[in-house]
């Protein structure tokens, strides 16, 4: 039985943290490769050193002097040595990446430094062997990872070394040049390398007790999930959750290796178990999620339901525009076209122009529509769902702007205008979750 554990960077911000992934490692013999990111914030106010590699870059590249963002990311990786008492010589490697430091420093190959310099030293704390991820995480030219190359490669670097620390966030090219995963991306390492040892258990550990059932801005103390499903996960997520990394679900999903969220300041907590199937008949609702700026194109023509064809054009509009549809509530002759507000900011008059002169049809947009995800895997063949929302909304003088569920009955979706969105989700989390 084989476990690969990833420390985000909260988890390894200062010297205690360190402590705390130690025993965390070592109270576990299955325990034989961990991930990590690279150092994160001790409080609130202070930065990463992602952030900090990705600032020394712009100063870099614009020719602003950078002693001082030097100075603070130096002394993070300095402070955590002698407070350990570590041996292994990381001045050299600061040393010599300051003699790189140049206008034309590749960004990709600076900002992996973070994790890169992390691993070093959490691997000489551990006393496990330091394996570089541009060795192991391999990209074809087109950004797409190669995963056969990567499979044989991971699997050489642990017969050959068994206990191993592998930065997270980064792989590289054919050629060997670095190249960074997308922001949050050690969580996608962990997963790849759990996928290419067909582990027992992917571990991934941060500094909350598991997902919580709704965003705790919004509710407070809301309770965390103790499971979820893959599928319910990405709605989840999709849906504004701020969990894990939005790809990292996908290498595991296919071999079936759960996921286990956990906390590295309450270790003994359970966290949430994410996986492909679960039995846990207990809650009907898994979560809620949310998101806010959608608008709606509304599109009316009569005798629209008997035009073949029309959406499909209307669509194609859309389209041409680079606009991805996010629902389509539909009626007998109307229906709505809900999208981010984002995507269509600079083109907003143009699709209203096209679907009236190519379409002929009557359009209007309501704007300001927060979007609100009910998922749960429980609710197939529950009848009743619908109803408390209804009920709950509309005791609170809330209008249901628009409804969406797909066939698989996992989530629900409700268009709210924005002004109601916390009350509605405050409202659902009390009837539906608490
Ligand atoms: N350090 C990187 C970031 O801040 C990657 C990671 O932490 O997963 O995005």
């Amino acid at each position: 039985m084989l476990v690969v554990t990833k420390f985000g960077g909260s988890s390894l911000s200062c010297a205690t943290q360190f402590a705390k992934v130690k025993k965390i490692v070592e109270s576990d013999a299955k325990r034989k490769i961990v991930v990590v990111s690279a150092l994160g914030k001790r409080d609130a106010t202070d930065t990463k050193i992602t952030d900090l590699l990705y600032i020394l870059h712009a100063h870099l590249k614009f020719g602003v002097p950078y002693d001082d963002i030097w100075e603070m990311i130096y002394s993070r990786f300095k402070a955590i040595k002698e407070e350990l008492s570590l041996t292994y010589p990381i001045e050299d490697d600061l040393d010599s990446l300051f003699g790189m430091l140049s206008k034309s420093i590749s960004e990709d190959f600076l900002v992996s430094r973070g994790e890169y310099l992390t691993a070093k030293l959490m691997s000489d704390y551990l006393g496990y062997h330091f394996v570089d991820a541009k060795d192991l995480i391999c990209f074809n030219y087109d950004g797409k990872i190669d995963y056969a190359l990567t499979e044989k490669k991971v699997k050489v670097a642990f017969s050959e070394f068994g206990i191993l620390v592998v930065p997270g966030f980064y792989g590289a090219y054919p050629n060997g040049s670095v190249k960074l995963l997308s922001r949050g991306g050690s969580d996608v390492t962990g997963s790849i390398l759990s996928k290419c040892l067909n582990v027992s258990m992917y571990e991934n550990w941060t500094d909350v007790s598991g997902i919580l059932a709704a965003d705790p801005r919004i509710i407070k103390d809301p309770k965390a999930i103790k499971e979820i499903t893959y599928e319910e996960l990405r709605e989840l997520s999709y849906m504004g959750a701020n969990v894990l990394h939005e790809e990292t679900v996908f290498p595991v999903q296919s071999l079936n290796i759960p996921i286990n969220l956990k906390n590295t300041n309450d270790p003994e907590h359970p966290g949430t178990l994410i996986k492909n199937v679960c039995d846990d008949k207990e809650n009907i609702i898994t979560g809620l999620a949310g998101k806010k700026d959608f608008v709606s194109f509304n599109i009316t023509k009569d005798h629209m339901s008997n035009e073949v064809g029309f959406l499909r054009k209307a669509l194609t509009i859309f389209e041409k525009y680079s606009v991805s549809v996010e629902h389509i509530p539909s009626g007998i002759d109307t229906f709505s076209v809900v999208v981010p507000k984002s995507s269509i900011e600079r083109c907003q008059y143009e699709i209203i122009t096209e679907l009236k002169n190519e379409l002929g049809a009557d359009v209007t947009i309501a704007s300001d529509i927060a979007l609100i995800a009910v998922v749960g895997r429980n609710m197939v063949n529950q009848s009743g769902i619908c109803g408390s929302i209804f009920e709950t909304l509309g005791k609170n003088k809330i209008n249901v702007k628009l409804l969406a569920q797909g066939p698989s009955e996992l989530n629900i979706i409700i268009g709210v205008s924005q002004k109601d969105y916390e009350l509605s989700l405050q409202s659902l989390y009390k009837k539906l979750i608490k």
